[in-house]
């Protein structure tokens, strides 16, 4: 029997999860041919997300229940998530019920035609604002200039991914990434299923400006050079441009017919110059603290808290199917360690 995996990163839910709960278990309970993991990762929620998730995962030995020690934004979340699954394929949906829950029968089934990437693409109907329409718009169409490769070719939140795309995904280890860029860039045939994108549940959308705006420019650095060569080339231009204006001074010299003139002409040359070179310079420091960030190795996320049970064989060869609560992860990534350690 193929075990699917369901994603769900969290951040401030606790109002959508009860009817998330709901409408999960009547999709899965009438999807008998497969067994479910349902796997929620709270991006260190301050409401009570934690305390509802821990009682969904209490009374349902299907749910794992992972909380990061701070937000680490909704992408770390959904890639913590990815790495937990064990299933022979991968969901992943928001928790706010905006991508719903009755469209994983109709990704299952593309799944089993033969795609190992199946986007829930959001069909022309969506009950969203303009302003979020605009940004969404804008990212895509970046992100479909600018990366291609890692780009799907229609607008999706949503997908399902089989467990060779999830092995390499693991694979994946850079930071500040975006998971749709990256499952993109991984390559793999990718069908789509068209679904009617919802209005929020509940509760306000924890992506802010800022946060989209980091996102864009994560995704398009991280996947493209052509800010850089954009650089180089506008860089060129100025050049020519300023080439050009020395060679026609130089002859108006020799004409003799120079005067001196135009200061607010050189003064708004200068400033237009000096704002392209710190254009540049900030382009560059893009890449840069990227590198940086790299070279650091921190972990992309910490995980302070898991609740649930674990579906796979460990690690450490230990039976890990019980129930397990633990604090920080342990050296092998098994649970039994941590669980043991925290009692020694
Ligand atoms: N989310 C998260 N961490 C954050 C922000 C959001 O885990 O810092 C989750 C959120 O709970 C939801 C999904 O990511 O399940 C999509 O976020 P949201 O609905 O806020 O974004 P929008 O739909 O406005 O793009
Ligand atoms: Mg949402």
């Amino acid at each position: 029997m193929k075990r699917v995996s369901l994603v769900f990163p969290m951040y401030n839910e606790a109002a959508n999860l009860e009817a998330l709960r709901r409408r999960v278990c009547a999709v899965i309970d009438s999807l008998n041919e497969y067994r479910f993991e349902i796997v929620l990762v709270d991006d260190h929620s301050t409401d009570d997300t934690r305390t509802v998730a821990r009682a969904w995962a209490r009374g349902d030995g299907r749910v794992r229940y992972l909380r990061f020690s701070r937000n680490f934004g909704a992408h770390a979340a959904l890639s913590a998530g990815l790495r937990t699954a064990t299933g022979d394929g991968a969901v992943f949906l928001s928790a706010d019920l905006q991508d719903p829950p009755e469209m994983i029968p109709a990704l299952i089934r593309k799944w089993e035609d033969g795609y190992p990437v199946v986007w829930a693409a959001r069909a022309a109907r969506q009950a969203r604002s303009w302003a979020t329409r605009l940004t969404s718009a804008v990212y895509w169409r970046l992100m479909r200039a600018a990366a291609p490769n890692a780009a799907p070719s229609v607008a999706a939140d949503a997908a399902l991914i089989d467990r060779k795309v999830l092995d390499a995904f693991k694979r994946v280890n850079t930071r500040n990434d975006s998971v749709l860029a990256s499952v993109c860039w991984l390559g793999f045939d990718a069908a789509y299923v068209r679904y009617d994108k919802a209005a929020r549940a509940h509760g306000r959308s924890g992506w802010t400006l800022a946060k989209k705006v980091k996102l864009l420019v994560d995704s398009v650095v991280g996947f493209s050079y052509w800010p850089i060569r954009a650089m180089s080339l506008l860089g060129l231009s100025c050049a020519g441009v300023g080439f050009g204006f020395l060679a026609y001074v130089v002859y108006e010299a020799l004409c003799g017919r120079i005067e001196v003139r135009g200061f607010a002409t050189l003064a708004s040359v200068m400033l237009l110059g000096m704002g392209i070179l710190m254009v540049m310079v900030g382009v560059l420091g893009e890449y840069l603290w990227r590198v940086l960030d790299e070279t650091r190795g921190r972990p992309n996320y910490i995980v302070e808290e898991e609740y649930g049970r674990r579906t796979s064989a460990s690690p450490c060869g230990r039976d890990c199917s019980e129930p397990i609560e633990t604090g920080p992860a342990a050296a092998c990534g098994c649970r039994n360690d941590a669980a043991a350690a925290v009692a020694q």
